[in-house]
């Protein structure tokens, strides 16, 4: 956000954030796990903004919060003086004074990181309970599951210097819910929450929500689906739309049968088209791969409604669409179109770039103007 906001013609496109639809769907998982839900605040929460995100948040009731590093660990403190602020990359070598600074949770996930933050918690630095990650199938972070067994079963003193306040596990496949994966890493955490009796437990993230047979234990960690994205892909959607993307036609024209368009002339208009282009491009995080060459499909904008197809390259700063079927007045310079919204939505834009929602949410650009409603 700038400190002084210029007049709305003076940006290409608008990003529109509703900070009410985020806290519906805050509560909404909540309800359907039937326990307390966190939020994953990670990268700038999701692209949405982490300050406001984790301020409506709090207001609502959220407690707990969930980022990658340090730096968004204590921009979330910064506006959430009282909740818990886990950071799931965990602890690293020499990192310790900053989370007592700041009051932060590492999420543990070796023994080595046990054993520091143990002997940092020793020399009498005053912080609060760490989280113990135990990795049941990703292989990327967290202890074996082997390894947390042993932990639980020695009553080791590293685990009581450690102090535990949370014991945590990470779902590799759970928005396919057909995955055997799934069953899998829930039998396995199962195993060890219960040499873990006295430690709450977390292992949902939003698509876990929606699995059977899938016990919600004491905390879930969504993050996805609090921006309004899909948890069950090929399902409908159970979310709320939050963010809403539209840019500004800038010119139109018309082609002839045969017209090559864009950088390296990628597109080659089959009979007389008219054409516009729009002030947004991947420098605003539009992946250049949603591209639409005369062999590759990529993305789309809304034009009043109809659906208009991106024509050749992504540029820096600019798209060129295919207006033609739009109705002639909607089609004008300076005339809005969508990007993100009604049926463009997360998954479909993620889909039509070769990617996924989640990367479509997390590129959001910085040159919008952002628009926050509610909250
Ligand atoms: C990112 C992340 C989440 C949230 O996952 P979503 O699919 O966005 O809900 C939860 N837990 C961990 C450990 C994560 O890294």
């Amino acid at each position: 956000m700038s400190v002084e906001s210029p007049e709305s013609g003076a940006y290409g496109a608008t990003l529109t954030i509703d900070l009410d639809a985020l806290v519906s769907n805050w509560r909404l998982l909540g309800k359907r796990a039937g326990t307390e839900a966190g939020a994953v605040v990670k990268a700038d929460a999701y692209g949405i903004g982490i300050e406001p995100a984790v301020t409506a948040l709090s207001r609502a009731g959220c407690r707990n919060f969930f980022v990658a590093h340090l730096s968004e660990g204590i921009r979330a403190r910064k506006v959430a003086p009282g909740a818990t602020v886990y950071i799931l990359n965990g602890l690293l070598p020499g990192s310790g004074g900053i989370y007592a600074e700041h009051e932060l949770s590492p999420v543990l996930g070796s023994h080595e990181e046990l054993l520091e933050w143990a002997s940092f918690r020793q020399t009498g630095a005053k912080v609060r309970p760490a989280a113990l990650h135990v990795d049941t199938a990703m292989n990327r972070l967290g202890l074996w599951p082997g390894e947390g067994l042993n932990l639980a079963r020695e009553k080791s003193g590293t685990l009581a210097a450690a102090d535990i306040g949370l014991l945590m596990s990470h779902f590799a496949s759970s928005e396919d819910e057909a995955d055997p994966a799934n069953a899998r890493q829930i039998a396995a955490f199962a195993e060890i929450a219960a040499v873990f009796p006295e430690l709450p437990a977390s292992l949902l993230n939003s698509s876990g929500h929606f699995l059977k047979d899938c016990p919600s234990y004491q905390l879930t960690r969504p993050g996805y689906a609090l921006y309004g994205g899909n948890p069950t892909p090929g399902r409908p959607n159970p979310m709320q739309p939050v963010i809403g993307l539209e840019a500004t036609i800038i010119q139109t024209r018309e082609v002839e049968d045969g017209t090559q368009v864009g950088y390296n002339g990628r597109w080659t208009a089959k009979g007389k088209r008219k054409l516009a282009t729009i002030c947004l491009g991947y420098a605003d995080g539009y992946p250049r791969n949603g591209s639409w060459t005369d062999t590759i499909t990529g993305g789309s904008a809304l034009v009043a409604g109809v659906a208009c197809p991106f024509v050749g390259s992504v540029s820096m700063d600019l798209i060129i669409i295919d207006v033609t079927d739009a109705p002639a007045g909607a089609a004008q310079r300076g005339a809005s179109v969508t990007l993100i919204g009604g049926p463009l939505d997360l998954e479909s834009v993620g889909a039509g770039a070769k990617t996924i929602g989640y990367e479509i949410l997390t590129s959001l650009g910085r040159r919008y103007e952002r628009r926050y409603l509610g909250g």
